[in-house]
């Protein structure tokens, strides 16, 4: 089995190491370790540092070239995103993982000509707006409505858990075009910008610190090219695209920069006189978590690389979510144990080993066991699709 990365993904990624070096140097390593895609955006550094990966080309993997894009695949964009977080860089996957390919494949022509050259260039930003009160696993429930009305669309309806909308240009909407018997059916896409009049934006914290947003959309018009796909299409895409989400979900390299923290931590602190990693039980439990990060991550390289070999399918990027969030629990849950009382002291915190992060992982690793969809939705996902089974739950 030859586990090398084919010749031109190891030389993209040599040259993303050295583009690296320069963009994001060492002193800056620091910042968003555990949850860089929401975390400090909208900061200068974050900002400068969108637009230079853009004008070095790294925003347009596998997107045609007339809108900024360059070749490549899945496995380059695993490299892209593993780099990135491995130098604890920041970047909001959402527009280049998940709007960009989108709009490509099925946006109408003059609005993927609007909007991919500045996703690509690192000057747009998007915020997801598919989760109301009473539909979030159960999406299909939505009731923002949009109603065609000339040659444009209304659209009216709440949103909550909206990631970075208050910071993003444009929002990637779901609203529900036609009220038909089956609920999955006549869900349509649309694209809405963020200064619209009739949108207002709230701040939602979750527990980790992280901002989300309730998004009011009040007869928001946008023009009928803002409509992604056909009428009715919308469910098909967002399943698309949320493939596209669970893959930035489910990043295997935040967790091995946090292990090397943890494993840091255990060979210089002691307890009772003994070093931490001479402990048994914390040298045996390193070791299964060791074990557990090496299969997520050739399990993610795997997926990336069946992906692009249309070998993989939507019920792998769940099965992964699911893997690699309960790693990130259990690994957060064992470093909070080794910290003992320290461990409860957060980033702002001088004193915080590890400066804290571990703290902050822990509170986030829960959230991610339902962010891009709950893991037990997942598990029902992997057992009809995956394995063939009826409906678990
Ligand atoms: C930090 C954060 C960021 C987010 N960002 C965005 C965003 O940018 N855009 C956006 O649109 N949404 C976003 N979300 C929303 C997220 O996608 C939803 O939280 C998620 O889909 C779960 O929906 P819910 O919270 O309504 O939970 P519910 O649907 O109420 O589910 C609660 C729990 O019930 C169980 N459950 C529910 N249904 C089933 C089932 N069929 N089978 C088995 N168990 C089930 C699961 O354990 C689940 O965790 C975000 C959420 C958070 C917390």
């Amino acid at each position: 089995m030859d586990f090398t990365f084919p010749e031109d993904v190891r030389h993209f990624r040599s040259e993303l190491r050295n583009f690296l070096d320069k963009a994001w140097p060492p002193d800056m390593r620091r910042f968003a370790m555990n949850d860089s895609v929401v975390r400090d955006l909208d900061s200068d550094p974050a900002t400068s540092f969108k637009r230079a990966l853009g004008r070095a080309g790294y925003l347009g993997i596998g997107l045609p070239q007339e809108y900024g894009g360059r070749p490549g695949g899945t496995l380059h964009r695993f490299v892209l995103q593993s780099e990135l977080a491995a130098a604890g860089a920041p970047l909001n996957a959402t527009a280049i993982g998940i709007v960009a390919p989108m709009l490509v494949r099925y946006g109408q022509e003059s609005l993927t000509r609007q909007l991919v050259p500045g996703i690509t260039r690192g000057e747009l930003d998007f915020a997801l707006g598919y989760t109301e009160s009473n539909a979030g696993s159960d999406l299909a429930s939505l009731q923002t409505q949009a109603r065609l009305d000339g040659d444009r669309y209304v659209i009216s309806g709440e949103k909550v858990f909206s990631t970075a909308a208050h910071i993003a240009d444009y929002y990637w909407v779901a609203a529900r075009t036609e009220k038909t018997d089956k609920k999955h059916q006549g869900i349509s896409l649309f694209v809405v910008p963020l200064d619209a009049p009739g949108i207002s934006i709230s701040p939602l914290y979750t527990m980790s610190g992280i901002r989300t947003n309730v998004v009011h959309i009040d007869n928001v018009e946008v023009p009928v090219d803002h409509r992604v796909g056909d009428e009715g299409e919308g469910w098909r895409i967002i399943g698309e695209a949320l493939d596209g989400e669970r893959f930035a979900v489910m990043m295997v390299a935040p967790v091995i920069r946090a292990y090397q923290a943890v494993l840091e931590y255990c060979r210089c602190a002691t307890r009772a006189g003994k070093r931490l990693l001479d402990d048994h039980a914390v040298a045996s439990e390193l070791v299964v978590l060791h074990s557990a990060i090496v299969a997520a991550y050739l399990n993610s390289v795997g997926i990336a690389w069946g992906t692009d070999r249309g070998e993989s399918g939507s019920h792998d990027a769940s099965a992964l979510k699911v893997e690699v969030t309960e790693l990130r629990l259990a690994l957060s849950t064992f470093a909070l144990d080794v910290l003992g009382t320290h461990g409860q002291l957060t980033p702002e915190d001088k004193a915080a080993p590890a400066f804290g992060e571990l703290e902050r992982m822990y509170r986030h690793a829960v959230i991610t066991l339902f962010t891009g969809g709950a893991n037990a939705v997942q598990r029902d996902l992997i057992a009809r699709h995956g394995l063939g089974l009826g409906r678990q739950m």
